[in-house]
């Protein structure tokens, strides 16, 4: 059987080698301490937070299939919520969300998605790959320069500018990658100890630095407390990514109080996130690149669209493309 090295236990690098595993050897390397990537969870004490995906569509049959069973299992469920859009400070539509089409989430909270795919699989948790070279087999090293696993076939599953940083550039897509953009977020998380109802569950911003508002706990039905996700808009992280966090949070939660009548002050919790490389908008392209030659695959979200659905696909169609070669 020919091992597979992958890099990242993302939704793309989970779902490739949920499909190769009967196949290959396969090794799932994740340098963060939990699965799922992008798709994440904090708990900070008694508070919770998907600090990265929200929510998710469910676009192709293919996809609809795939979750199926983590419906009937309880790890997927649709958010019922009370959706706004505002628009420069006023309520400009109003709607429940209802069945169809579905926004989805992970329950008890966006995590469990990663897990559920992770489970059966050789996942290598707070193992960062640093360094990929070609020898007679893929030689892998991490950050300390140890070898870490010689494999057959190796598949990156990180965004396009932490590829580059670790391949060689043998494989022929190597000048391309640098083209593929990724925009920044922030999450900003505040948690309060009392209930609160602000009249919604969630909210598209638009003219601020904002552009999404969420009462995360709404997804908690037993929930006795109150979490408020705040996502900034991408053009606005790109732009301060590299600020110091606590002005980041200064400034998000002023833009927040000018919005909605939540006092940011009085919050038990309060936290950050910065992500670098959050989102890539729709790209007409390749949905993963493979280069049997050099037994070498790219796959995520940034060869298709900044959502989970496509990193599922990009994953999961190099897979099917893996096992006929
Ligand atoms: C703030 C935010 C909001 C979003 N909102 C939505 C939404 O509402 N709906 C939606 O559908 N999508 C949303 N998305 C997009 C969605 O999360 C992504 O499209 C999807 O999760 C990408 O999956 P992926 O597998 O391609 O990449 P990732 O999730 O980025 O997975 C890559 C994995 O590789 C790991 N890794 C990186 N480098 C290394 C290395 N050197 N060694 C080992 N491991 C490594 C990372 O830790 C990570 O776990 C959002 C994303 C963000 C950040």
């Amino acid at each position: 059987m020919d091992k597979v090295a992958v890099i990242g236990a993302g939704i793309s690098g989970l779902a490739l080698a949920n499909k190769l595993k009967k196949h290959f050897e396969v090794v799932v390397f994740e340098k963060s301490r939990g699965y799922g990537g992008r798709v994440a969870t904090r708990r900070a004490g008694e508070f919770i937070f998907d600090h990265g995906a929200q929510f998710f569509k469910v676009k192709t049959d293919e996809f609809r299939e795939y979750i199926k069973p983590m419906i009937d299992q309880g790890v997927v469920d649709i958010w019922k919520a009370r959706f706004v859009e505002i628009d420069n400070g006023k309520i400009t539509n109003n709607r429940i969300w209802g069945d169809d089409p579905s926004n989805y989430i992970g329950t008890p909270s966006m995590n469990s998605i990663g897990k559920y795919m992770a489970d059966g699989l050789d996942v290598r948790l707070s193992d960062k790959v640093a360094n990929v070279a070609q020898g007679t087999k893929w030689e892998l090293y991490d950050e300390a320069g140890a070898n870490i696993g010689e494999f057959d076939w190796v598949v990156s599953a990180i965004p396009p500018k932490q590829v580059i940083e670790m391949i060689p550039d043998v494989i022929n897509l190597y000048s391309k990658i640098s083209s593929y953009e990724m925009l920044a977020c922030y999450s900003l998380m505040l948690g309060y100890e009392e209930k609160m109802d602000i009249g919604f569950d969630a909210a598209l911003i638009k003219g601020a630095d904002i552009s999404w508002l969420s009462v995360n706990s709404s997804k908690l039905p037993g929930a006795n407390n109150t979490t408020f996700l705040i996502h900034s808009t991408n053009k606005w992280a790109s732009q301060n990514i590299d600020r110091d966090r606590d002005w980041v949070k200064g400034y998000l939660c002023n833009e927040l109080s000018n919005l909605v009548p939540i006092k940011t002050e009085s919050a038990n919790y309060i936290g950050l996130q910065g992500w670098r490389y959050a989102n890539i908008k729709k790209q007409n392209n390749i949905e993963f690149f493979l280069d049997k030659d050099n037994k070498f695959g790219l796959c995520g979200d940034w060869f298709v669209q900044g959502r989970i659905e496509a990193a599922y696909l990009s994953g999961s169609h190099l897979g099917d493309q893996m096992l006929i070669s």
